[in-house]
């Protein structure tokens, strides 16, 4: 072999190390993070075609104690990794419920949805555990939406099947994030309790110039309107977007030309300003 080859080889080996070594301190710091109170749920609020507030989701924040913010993309992987995952999909939902409350305090209970990993989906107490933190806080299962992606319906189909169908009992609801980016494969629409599909914010993106998106979005509308399937669409920014949209029939949406992610505090403020619907 040439010598370069084997530099190459070596400087390859050498960023995999750098690389595990990175992760390994993330981990590290994310295992203490949560304690240290470093993270932080934020809201971002869906609303229907009037402008209407229908809904939040719940999105994690990793703010370090020097300020520097860490990006969930970032961190999530390395927290499915190492199963941390699990006791902040505790945490998550927890928060979930006692934000429900506080918004039913000031008469703006509103459904939340949070993101549920499928490394969290798939321990065998699951079920039990979201059932013990129902009870422990007594929020309304029926107020809850688990954002699952297409890899988990997919997968072990049997096993989730049985837990979906154990979660829908309770009165969760399910939906499939980022849909249309995983899987070309959609005999699980039929055979999973499913609630809503989220049309992913890449398709978003490039509506209404671009044919192929508009012909995707359009395509996953129609499909979700004739399986009785709410649509929520991610990543509007523009009012060409909305527009687009509404001219389609209209989905709820979700994006920073309406709402951006906020902090409990700021939602509870923004709807209390708000007419009662
Ligand atoms: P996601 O579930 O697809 O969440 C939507 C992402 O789109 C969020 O990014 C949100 O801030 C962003 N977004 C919303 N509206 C717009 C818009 O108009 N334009 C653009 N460019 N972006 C918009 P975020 O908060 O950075 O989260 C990234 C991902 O991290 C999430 O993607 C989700 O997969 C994961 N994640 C976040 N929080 C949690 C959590 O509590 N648990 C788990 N398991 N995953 C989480
Ligand atoms: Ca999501
Ligand atoms: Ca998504
Ligand atoms: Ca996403």
């Amino acid at each position: 072999a040439k010598a370069g080859g084997r530099d190459g080889v070596m400087l390859f080996e050498c960023a995999m190390l750098v690389d595990a070594q990175r992760r390994l301190a993330l981990e590290r710091e994310l295992a203490v993070a949560l304690d240290n109170g470093e993270l932080a749920m934020h809201f971002q609020l869906q609303v229907d075609h009037q402008a209407t507030p229908v809904g939040a989701e719940l999105l994690m924040r990793w703010r370090r104690a020097d300020g520097s913010m860490v990006r969930p993309d970032h961190f999530i992987p390395v927290a499915e990794a190492s199963s941390l995952i699990i006791p902040l999909g505790h945490w998550v939902l927890r928060e979930a419920c006692a934000a429900w409350h506080a918004l039913d305090e000031i008469g703006r209970a509103l459904p939340l949805s949070i993101n549920v990993s499928p490394v969290q989906f798939r321990q065998p107490d699951f079920v039990e555990k979201v059932q013990a933190i129902l009870a422990e806080t007594g929020a309304p299962a029926s107020q809850l939406i688990f954002e699952v992606t297409e890899g988990l319906l997919i997968e072990d189909i049997d096993q989730t099947l049985a837990r979906m169908h154990q979660l829908t009992a309770l009165g969760i609801r399910f939906s499939v994030d980022d849909f249309g980016t995983g899987y070309s494969n959609l005999a699980y629409l039929k055979k999973m309790p499913l609630y809503e599909l989220k049309i992913d914010k890449s398709f978003m993106q490039e509506a209404p110039q671009d044919h192929n998106s508009t012909a995707i979005v359009q395509s996953i509308l129609s499909m979700a309107g004739h399986l009785g399937l709410r649509v929520v669409a991610e990543g509007i920014e523009t009012e060409a977007q909305a527009a687009y949209l509404a001219q389609q029939g209209g989905a709820c949406m979700q994006g920073f030309l309406y709402h951006r992610p906020m902090p409990l505090a700021l939602l509870i403020e923004q709807l209390g300003q708000r007419p009662q619907a």
